[in-house]
């Protein structure tokens, strides 16, 4: 089989795996334990925090671990609207959010009424900074932008949009679900307050991932209970998980070069196969994109079609959005990109990962140019 859906999720790192399970079989105390059999999580527990960290630049103490990017991304926008309620915050955003950051805006003008502001992006799935500039307001607000589209793989000039946000003192967070362990992050040199990350995009574990959150910056506690995680965050550690989170984090950091290298000429594999044979389609979400991250349109096609069709063949690719999969609506990062009418039903997106080789580029061309072809014959 070959899978090309890493954005939806990764094939877990065998050594994260195999580290995972040892301590699963080895430690099942409870790391808030005072006695000695708990004291081996505690370490593992402030080891895995400072791994990471040292991975994007930032404190120990900035890290709080989740179960995931949806429940990070919660966190860092409604920790935001609750604890400053009575000064009427609202929230700057973009068209093309995950769910876990748009449902999450939803929520809190739903609760509170609080003022939700959707900025929109250019064909190529960026932000304008002067469309931000002119969105920021007097009062409290926080600004969600996410560094890279999960659909498109659009790279936004996060630095740059934290910059303008500081101008006017005010919060930026950042979903960086699918940069993180990916592409080199650096949370002081981008300048975000809080930035949302998730184990199993970056070759860890499922249900188990981190917020940054500065040190300077005022949050409050998310979860209540036995005061883990500095009292933002209570409920039992899953220590086996994020001592393996960290260890995929650490290893994909260490060989982002080399990996970005194999993505970039797989990728190149596919396009150019597609192209040398007149295949008609779009690469969606401009130059500066996810390695491996290949968002394309097929003239006058079903991308539902297409991805059912590689099915039978067990190549796993996702149409627009892997949350999308069951529906034939489509999504509205594709529809906030303006994908000309006749391409944009012909959606597939096609996700590298560190597993995938030339010859599963070589495969899925192959592939794809068959059903074309089968297609023409039958009309
Ligand atoms: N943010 C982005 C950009 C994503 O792609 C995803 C998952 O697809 C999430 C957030 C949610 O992450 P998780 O699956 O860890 O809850």
């Amino acid at each position: 089989m070959i899978y090309a859906d890493n954005a939806a999720t990764t094939q877990i790192d065998e050594d994260a795996l195999n580290l995972m399970i040892e301590l699963q079989k080895k430690y099942f105390a409870n790391p808030s334990s005072s006695y000695k059999i708990s004291r081996p999580l505690k370490k593992i527990l402030s080891e895995s925090r400072e791994k990471i960290a040292a991975c994007i630049n930032a404190e120990p103490s900035e890290i709080f671990f989740t179960s995931g990017g949806t429940e990070s991304n919660n966190q860092a926008i409604k920790n935001f609207v609750f604890s400053r309620l009575n000064e009427k915050p609202s929230i700057i955003t973009s068209a093309i959010e995950h769910k876990s950051v748009l449902n999450s805006c939803l929520a809190m003008k739903n609760f509170f009424g609080t003022k939700i502001i959707k900025l929109p992006v250019n064909d190529f799935g960026e932000v304008n900074f002067d469309d931000l500039r002119k969105k920021i307001a007097k009062r409290r607000q926080i600004i969600s932008i996410m560094l890279a589209n999960n659909e498109v793989g659009t790279i936004q000039p996060i630095k740059k949009l934290a910059e303008i946000s500081h101008e006017r003192a005010k919060i930026f967070h950042t979903d960086a679900v699918q940069a993180v362990g990916h592409i080199p992050i650096d949370v002081k040199n981008l300048g975000v307050d809080m930035l949302s990350a998730s184990a199993h995009k970056f070759n860890g574990p499922n249900g188990t991932g981190f917020l940054y959150a500065e040190k300077n910056l005022k949050i409050f506690p998310y979860l209540d209970g036995g005061g883990q995680e500095s009292g933002m965050r209570a409920g039992t550690e899953n220590v086996p998980a994020i001592a393996a989170m960290a260890l995929a984090l650490e290893k994909n950091c260490r060989e982002m070069k080399e990996n970005e290298k194999k993505l970039s000429t797989v990728s190149k594999i596919l396009i150019d196969r597609l192209k040398s044979n007149n295949a008609d389609f779009i690469v969606n979400g401009g130059e500066n994109r996810l390695p491996g991250h290949l968002s394309l349109s097929f003239k006058n096609f079903d991308g539902e079609v297409l991805m059912n069709r590689l099915d039978l063949k067990n190549i796993y690719v996702s149409t627009g959005s892997a949350c999308n999969s069951k529906t034939q609506i489509i999504s509205h990062v594709l529809k906030a990109l303006k994908i000309p009418k006749d391409y944009i039903r012909g959606t597939i997106r096609i996700t590298f990962g560190k597993n995938n080789s030339p010859e599963d580029a070589e495969n899925i061309a192959k592939n794809l140019l068959e059903i074309f072809s089968f297609n023409l014959k039958k009309n």
